[in-house]
């Protein structure tokens, strides 16, 4: 199984911060981790114009490939730039911007269909974990976000419980494990022997001091990180922790 580090700088970066891109780069050049950033849109051709192995990607894109949607980025459009990867159905466009498990499917078909790798985000809120709902969320989240072609093409899935995402709160361990595992039987359900192939992130608060321990679990095949993927020398911890994994 591919092991993925995969930093979501949300809207963070200028010019200036494509050099911790770089800085990645140097520092892991013969990893065995797929190491991804997803950097604003604005970043988004230089950073896929760097040398080095970092694979670059999207936090976003439209479900339609092009038309009359201002302000809105296509997936042809962020595979053109060179882009690998493209966040989808993240918590945050979830909650602040209207994103149903629909809508998530249909960017995911959208992605596939530019050759891109949909990363798709689930994750239950702090209600629907305190009233003991979280593997129904979940569920109901992997079905309804994924198309039922989804894993003939590269995907890969991350669990994001909502209330650990920059919280620096962190579910425990067998809190975690427990989720990955049913996350892994759900999509053998529906997909099958293709199932075994699909990536499974873990992100919401993983920094250097917690990686080792979340990528020990079994399931987890790497960390979607937000604020501790900014800096490359933080980063760098997690990769390294997961490349020791
Ligand atoms: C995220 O935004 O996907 C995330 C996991 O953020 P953080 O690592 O900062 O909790």
């Amino acid at each position: 199984m591919q092991k993925i580090a995969a930093g979501n700088w949300k809207m963070n970066g200028i010019s200036t911060s494509l050099s911790e891109i770089s800085l990645l780069a140097q520092r892991h050049s013969t990893s065995d981790v797929e190491i991804l950033i997803c950097p604003p849109v604005t970043l988004l051709g230089n950073a896929c114009s760097l040398p080095g192995s970092v694979a670059i990607g999207a936090q976003n894109c439209h479900i339609s490939r092009s038309g009359a949607y201002t302000g809105e980025i296509s997936a042809q459009m962020i595979a053109e730039l060179g882009a690998k990867y493209v966040i989808i159905g993240h918590s945050e466009r979830r909650s602040n911007n209207g994103e149903t498990d629909y809508i998530v499917q249909k960017k995911m078909m959208s992605a596939q269909q530019e050759g891109l790798t949909p990363i798709v985000c689930i994750g239950e809120t702090l209600r629907q974990r305190q009233n003991s709902q979280t593997l129904s969320a979940i569920k109901t989240q992997l079905d309804g976000s994924l198309s039922s072609e989804a894993a003939k093409s590269p995907i890969v899935i991350a669990y994001e419980p909502v209330w650990a995402i920059g919280t620096g709160h962190v579910p425990s361990m067998s809190e975690i494990a427990q989720v990955h595992e049913f996350c892994r039987k759900q999509l053998k359900r529906r997909f099958g022997d293709l199932a075994v192939n699909i990536p499974l992130l873990y992100g919401g608060s993983v920094k250097g001091s917690n990686a080792a321990e979340i990528f020990a679990l079994q399931n987890v095949n790497g960390a979607l990180v937000g604020g501790a993927s900014l800096k490359a020398e933080d980063f760098s911890q997690i990769i390294l922790a997961l490349e020791d994994a």
